[in-house]
């Protein structure tokens, strides 16, 4: 069984959405959090100070854009300088660049595949050193069921989902033999500024195709984030589904 207090854990784009309910989940539980942000530095300290009252008095934010490989390694080596070690590792960093192919660039692609794919190999290949030496660490990729299942107009954002998902299982093969987990979520629609951004229309209709009736909270995600790392010591290369629904593997 997986302790959360004490425990170093960062979180890739935690000043906003899922990561910031996943930072929140763990710190409140005593976790010595690094709220990892790129652009939302306002947002990152706001977490940080709630966090520093409400069971985390170490929290901290760290600027890096994780989709450079150099400033992905600066702050694994950050956290290594300030705490010593690092015992989880969540990947939660994401954007989304919506055309259908006609109308994609190459750029479009790129950026897309870059942050929401790349950063999490750039990541989790900073941070191995410190995992094998430790022989200890759960890493946890925030995937999407759109990897899994396809999306219209979301060819990028699929296929980086659905890559980190054979990173995930190849992953937790090399590292299992440290005693490193690695394992994904993939959440269907969940309520932040994420989806938000989905034209009305469309959204009515995706909330009314989701079986259990509404979107996901972030802070479910986080309790998902939680498990794996209280109590899901057998887990590696899995996937958990949680989608309200609307697809059933
Ligand atoms: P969000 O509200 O738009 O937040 C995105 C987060 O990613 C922000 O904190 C942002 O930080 C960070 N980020 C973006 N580019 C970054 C970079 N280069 N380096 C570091 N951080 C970066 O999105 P969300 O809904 O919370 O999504 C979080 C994750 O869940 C993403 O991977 C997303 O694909 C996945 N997901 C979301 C949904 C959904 O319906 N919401 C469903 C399935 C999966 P800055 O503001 O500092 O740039």
């Amino acid at each position: 069984m997986g302790t959360i207090e004490g425990a170093v854990v960062v979180v890739t784009g935690a000043g906003r959405g899922i990561g910031r309910a996943i930072a929140e989940e763990l710190g409140h539980e005593g976790a010595r959090v690094v709220v990892n942000y790129s652009k939302s530095k306002e947002a990152a300290e706001d977490v940080v100070a709630w966090l520093q009252q409400n069971g985390s008095p170490e929290a901290v934010a760290i600027q890096a854009d994780v989709s450079d490989a150099a400033q992905a390694a600066k702050l694994i080596e950050e956290i290594i300088k300030r705490f010593g070690r690092i015992d989880v590792l969540v990947n939660n960093a994401g954007i989304n660049i919506d055309r259908t192919m006609k109308n994609l660039s190459p750029e479009d692609w790129d950026k897309v595949i870059q942050v929401d794919m790349n950063s999490y190999y750039y990541t989790v290949k900073a941070a191995l050193p410190y995992f094998m030496q430790q022989k200890s660490g759960k890493i946890i990729n925030i995937s999407s069921t759109n990897g899994q299942r396809g999306s219209f107009g979301q060819t990028n954002y699929a296929t980086a989902k659905a890559g980190i998902l054979g990173f995930t299982k190849s992953a937790a093969l090399e590292l299992a033999r440290f005693n490193v987990t690695v394992n994904a979520i993939c959440p269907g629609y969940i309520a932040t500024e994420m989806f938000n951004a989905i034209p009305e229309k469309t959204r009515e209709s995706i909330l009314a195709g989701i079986p259990l009736g509404r979107a996901g909270r972030p802070q479910e995600v986080a309790r998902a984030v939680r498990y794996l790392i209280v109590d899901g010591d057998y887990y590696t290369g899995e996937t958990l589904s949680m989608n309200g629904g609307i697809y059933m593997q």
